[in-house]
């Protein structure tokens, strides 16, 4: 007797174990560890992951396996190991780290097809039956007509069946028809000596396919033969010819063509921090790489080399570049070097374009796989190499279960494949800069840009002054002045704004009362179109008030400055630029992203204005002034890392002037610019920084010289959330050593989202070995809680967002 073990699609903690289901015999030599099953569940039947395929179990009444979903493994045995880790190290339940792993698509329940791809000649008879003449069927089908999975797997693998799922109708507009000659070439002879003389369009179509026997797309034949589908008709009625419906990729990038391009001769630093990349790959080792550059120090030609030598060994590489930064212009680069054989994963695309893009990966048509987050799962199984560009965004990390960072991930899956991880940044985390320091990770460094080119010059401004001076504006003298010359030269200016800290508040001018949502203790945001006033965490909304609510005064208006307000005074104070904005919502539609940067890079504006997504891997020749609003906005959030944020963002953003062979000039306004993190950026002096920082932290007790754990509870009831967190926290100081600190509990930063009131407690420890333990006590103490009365207690052991 053969026996599946399941883990379960039921995220509680009763159920977070293997259950043990007998395997019907129709099922038993096409069940693999790695796939999808349905199975009975007390009353109802669910979806599980084979984990495991024995021949005992310690009970003695099992129930059967009901079906299975797929046919191939959507989890190969390493990515089961890597799932298993992630739940037990970030204390979440197992089968939220398998869904994690795989794309939307095989996570909610879809319809399934059967496609038959090949012709009808070449199926077994029962398969015949099955399709009976059709091109298509339902899955299920498989089950009613009792024929054997094993056979269909079989078929799957030759690749004369396909399973399909029914994303959504407006997404599955992926297959094209394709027209192919029926009969033998002697058969289409003898039809076309017999086809009457007038039928001359259809005699031209089988003259086409004695001339190329073969497949062609149905589009490109009636154009080439300029004819319409009324004269195809009556061939393929006839049985003279016939259609094949060809399954095309969603493949957003397929109609741009990627201009090819070789690899640049390295430079002599170059050569000396790919050496021993190269080793590692060469010798088949695991090692991680910190690759510390200067922004436009070639980097990225680091990368690419280095997945050439991946590809030559026969092996895969995943490139993790952060969501905002995969522009189009970072994946031209891929493509341009390795062509089809890079598939791109990120958020922009639909469901089924991504499904595509990852089963592109299962069946290993592609070897690189150019990502966001999740795509360090891509389930390659030769992988050669991780690389994670812009290794400090703290985009890596989840902040939903599981709370998982992509860098940790990276390495556990290059240690299992004893290749190299290469995290690359021109500022890098304090932790990840620390590891080098004590040699955790090889430090590789580009200290310079390429050709020799400086770093732009940076002036700081302080807003306080021009407000003593009477300027009012957003935009210092200084700052102005320059824009105006760069106006005159044809040069252009790149504007950032920190949307944060300039968020569109209204606000009472005479008593000072704040426009707040009733739900989530934030202020709302002013959108001018509608005239209403939005909660960005929540649905809420509401009319712009005409009177302040608490003191009745008609002075209440919007306050701050978003990226549309100053894209309007910046128009009156410059009539004749031709401005672009770019920020949430003008781009939110699909590809809107492209195609204003296409029209930046191509000139058609002197402009260009936008928040935090234009802050990176941007790359524009002309562009040779930068200018920061409000540099210390990011300053003032509630997070230990703000003045390294700060930095970060500083420097990336001035790494985006004067990037070719005209020299750039970066402004920064501050209300703060004494500040060490804007100072410092300012000067480009990274070691500096780090040194600083270190101290701040280490005299603070933050990482990297502590560890933190974050724990939120959250409530509908106010005074029970608190009286929960007080309880946690001291069950908490009883449970750890004497030299873990627990704070707490307080308050989160945002308080209050969605009615929910919100509590935290923080850890902060050197060594705590008992921590798991602890938290596991903790969960099964509130486990009645957290079921039946909506309670919510989230751990973060690695917290990067600490609102
Ligand atoms: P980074 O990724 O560090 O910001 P890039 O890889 O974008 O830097 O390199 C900056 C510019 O230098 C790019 O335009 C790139 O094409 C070019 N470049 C990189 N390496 C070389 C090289 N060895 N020779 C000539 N040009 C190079
Ligand atoms: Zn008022
Ligand atoms: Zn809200």
């Amino acid at each position: 007797m053969k026996i599946a073990r399941v883990i379960v699609d039921v995220p509680t903690s009763q159920t977070n174990r293997l259950f043990d289901y007998t395997i019907p015999d129709k099922y038993q030599d096409v069940l693999t560890v790695g796939m999808r099953v349905i199975v009975p569940f007390g009353p109802r039947k669910i979806m599980g992951f084979v984990l495991d395929i024995t021949s005992e179990s310690k009970l003695n009444k099992l129930k059967n396996v009901q079906d299975v979903l797929d046919l191939t493994p959507v989890l190969t045995k390493e990515l089961l190991d890597v799932g298993k880790w992630l739940a037990e190290s970030t204390l979440c339940f197992y089968v939220s780290a398998f869904q994690a792993m795989l794309p939307q698509v095989l996570k909610a329940k879809y319809d399934k097809e059967l496609w038959l791809l090949a012709e009808v000649e070449e199926l077994s008879p029962q398969l015949e039956s099955l399709f009976a003449g059709r091109g298509v069927i339902p899955y299920e089908e498989i089950q009613e007509h009792n024929v054997s999975y094993s056979a269909i797997q079989k078929a799957v693998k030759e690749g004369i069946l396909e399973i399909h799922y029914q994303v959504n109708s407006k997404e599955t507009k992926k297959t094209e028809t394709y027209i192919t000659n029926a009969l033998e070439e002697m058969e289409l002879e003898e039809k076309y000596a017999t086809m009457p003389p007038q039928a001359k369009k259809q005699r031209q179509i089988i003259a086409f396919f004695l001339e190329h026997p073969g497949e062609i797309k149905q589009k490109e034949l009636l154009h080439r033969l300029s004819t319409t589908r009324a004269s195809l008709k009556p061939l393929l009625d006839k049985g003279v010819l016939q259609t094949i419906q060809r399954e095309v990729y969603r493949d957003p990038y397929q109609d741009r063509e990627y201009q090819p391009t070789t690899p640049f001769p390295l430079t002599e630093e170059q050569a000396a921090a790919i050496d021993p990349i190269h080793t590692s790959i060469s010798n088949h080792t695991h090692e991680t790489f910190l690759l510390h550059g200067v922004t436009g120090s070639g980097k990225t030609e680091v990368y690419l080399q280095s997945i050439q030598h991946v590809l030559d060994k026969g092996q895969e590489a995943i490139v993790l570049v952060p969501e905002i930064a995969l522009t189009p212009q970072m994946v031209e680069r891929f493509k341009g070097r390795f062509g089809s054989r890079v598939a791109v994963l990120h958020s922009a695309l639909s469901k089924g374009e991504k499904f595509d893009e990852w089963r592109k990966v299962q069946r290993k048509e592609v070897q690189v796989v150019v990502g966001a987050r999740s795509a360090i799962f891509a389930p390659f199984e030769n992988l050669g190499i991780v690389i994670i560009d812009e290794e400090h965004e703290s985009s890596y990390k989840q902040e939903d279960y599981p709370r998982y960072h992509a860098r940790d991930v990276a390495i556990y899956r290059a240690k299992h494949h004893t290749c190299p991880v290469v995290l690359g940044s021109a500022t890098p985390t304090l932790e990840s800069y620390a590891r080098a320091q004590k040699g955790v990770y090889t430090l590789l460094s580009l200290p310079k840009r390429m050709n020799n080119a400086s770093m732009p010059q940076v002036e700081r401004i302080d807003m306080r002054e021009e407000l003593h001076a009477g300027n009012r504006s957003m935009f210092s003298r200084d700052l102005f002045e320059k824009m105006e010359d760069r106006l005159q030269k044809g040069e252009q200016t790149v504007l950032f704004l920190n949307r944060r800290g300039y968020s569109t508040f209204v606000m009472c001018r005479d008593c000072g009362h704040v426009m707040e949502c009733p739900h989530c203790d934030i202020a709302l945001t002013y959108h001018r179109k509608s005239e209403r006033l939005k909660c960005h965490y929540c649905s809420y909304e509401e009319a712009m008030p005409t009177e302040c609510p608490s003191c009745e005064s008609d002075s209440i208006r919007y306050f701050g400055t978003g990226t549309q307000k100053i894209e309007e005074s910046l128009q009156q104070l410059l009539p004749e630029a031709r401005i672009i904005r770019m920020d949430v919502d003008t781009t939110r539609r699909k590809g809107s992203h492209e195609r204003l940067l296409t029209k930046f890079g191509n000139q058609e504006a002197d402009i260009l204005l936008g928040t935090q997504m234009i802050a990176k891997g941007l790359d524009f020749a002309n562009v040779t002034l930068v200018g920061v609003l409000a540099a210390d906005a990011m300053l003032h959030l509630p997070d230990f890392r703000s003045a390294e944020k700060t930095f970060q963002l500083l420097t990336q953003v001035s790494g985006r002037a004067g990037r070719h062979t005209l020299p750039g000039e970066v402004v920064i306004q501050s209300y703060t610019p004494e500040h060490y993190s804007i100072d410092l950026a300012s000067q480009y002096d990274y070691e500096a920084f780090f040194l600083k920082e270190m101290k701040v932290r280490k005299m603070f007790q933050y990482p990297p010289y502590y560890f933190l754990t974050l724990i939120t509870v959250s409530h509908g009831n106010h005074l029970y959330t608190m009286d929960v967190t007080q309880k946690m926290t001291q069950f908490l100081k009883e449970q750890l050593s004497e030299q873990s600190v627990v704070l707490g509990p307080s308050p989160s930063p945002l308080a209050r989202i969605k009615d929910r009131y919100r509590y935290q407690t923080m850890i902060k420890y050197k060594n705590e070995p008992g921590l798991h333990k602890a938290m596991n006590r903790l969960f099964q103490l509130y486990e009645d809680q957290i079921n039946q009365n909506d309670l919510q207690i989230s751990v973060d052991f690695q917290p990067y967002q600490m609102m």
